[in-house]
C-alpha cells in the first residue's frame, strides 16, 4: 500500500491532462502552504514533489500516480501577494474549471496554514467543494510552528468559519517537519482505495 509513487506530469492547461484516467485526490490551498511537503511527507519521499523552487511550479497542475491506482493532483496555490490580478484570475478560472469538470475527483485535501485565518479564497474553495459534493478534509499544516494553546485557539477559529469540521474526522493536524498527522491522512486514503 502506497509503495509506488510516480510523478506523471505538470500541466498548465486543461488540454494537456494525462490521458490515463484514475480516481483523483486533489490538494488545494494557498501558495506556500506546504502542498509539496505534504506529498513528500505522506509517501516518505524527499523529492517526489519539488518544494517551492521550480519556477512556475505554483501555476501548474501536478499529477502523481500512486500504486497505479489513484492520482494525487496538486492544484496551483492561490493568494501569493506578488502575482498580478490577471494571474489570480487565471488561477481562479483554471481551478474552478478543473473542479467543476470533476475529472473523477473522489476526495480533496484542503491544506491550511494553522497560523493564519482562512482567506477569502479558502472560503470560495470550500464553497466550491460543497457545491460539487466533493468529500474533503482540511489539513491544519505547520502545527510545529505553534504551541498547544495557539493550536486550540486557531482550531476554534477555523471551526467558526467552517462549522462542518470535526477534529480527526475531517480536520487533521499536520506537520511535514515533524511528520505529525501522516498516519491519519494515510488512513483516510486507505479507506478510499484499499477497502
Ligand atoms: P507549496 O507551495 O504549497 O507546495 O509549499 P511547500 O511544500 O513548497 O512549502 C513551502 C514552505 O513551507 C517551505 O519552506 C517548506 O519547508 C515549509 N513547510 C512546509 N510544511 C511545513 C511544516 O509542516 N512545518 C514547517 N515548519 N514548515 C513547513
Amino acid at each position: 500500500m502506497f509503495e509506488n509513487q510516480k510523478f506523471i506530469k505538470s500541466v498548465f492547461s486543461l488540454k494537456e491532462l494525462p490521458s490515463e484516467k484514475y480516481p483523483q485526490v486533489i490538494l488545494c490551498g494557498r501558495s506556500n502552504v506546504g502542498k509539496s511537503s505534504f506529498i513528500n511527507t505522506l509517501f516518505n519521499r524527499k523529492e517526489l514533489a519539488k518544494i517551492s523552487s521550480t519556477p512556475g511550479k505554483t501555476r501548474s497542475i501536478n499529477f502523481y500516480l500512486i500504486d497505479d491506482k489513484f492520482y494525487i493532483v496538486d492544484l496551483p496555490g492561490y493568494g501569493y501577494a506578488k502575482v498580478s490580478k490577471k494571474e489570480r484570475e487565471y488561477w481562479g478560472k483554471l481551478v474552478t474549471e478543473y473542479i467543476s469538470k470533476k475529472n473523477n475527483i473522489v476526495f480533496a485535501f484542503h491544506i491550511l496554514d494553522c497560523r493564519l485565518a482562512p482567506s477569502e479564497l479558502d472560503i470560495s474553495l470550500n464553497d466550491m467543494m460543497k457545491s460539487y459534493n466533493i468529500p474533503y478534509a482540511a489539513i491544519f499544516n505547520k502545527v510545529d510552528k505553534l504551541n498547544q494553546s495557539q493550536i486550540s485557539q486557531n482550531t476554534k477559529r477555523i471551526m467558526q468559519v467552517f462549522p462542518d469540521l470535526v477534529l480527526n474526522q475531517n480536520l487533521f493536524y499536520f506537520s511535514a517537519l515533524k511528520k505529525r498527522g501522516r498516519k491519519k491522512v494515510l488512513t483516510v486514503l486507505s479507506e478510499l482505495f484499499y477497502k
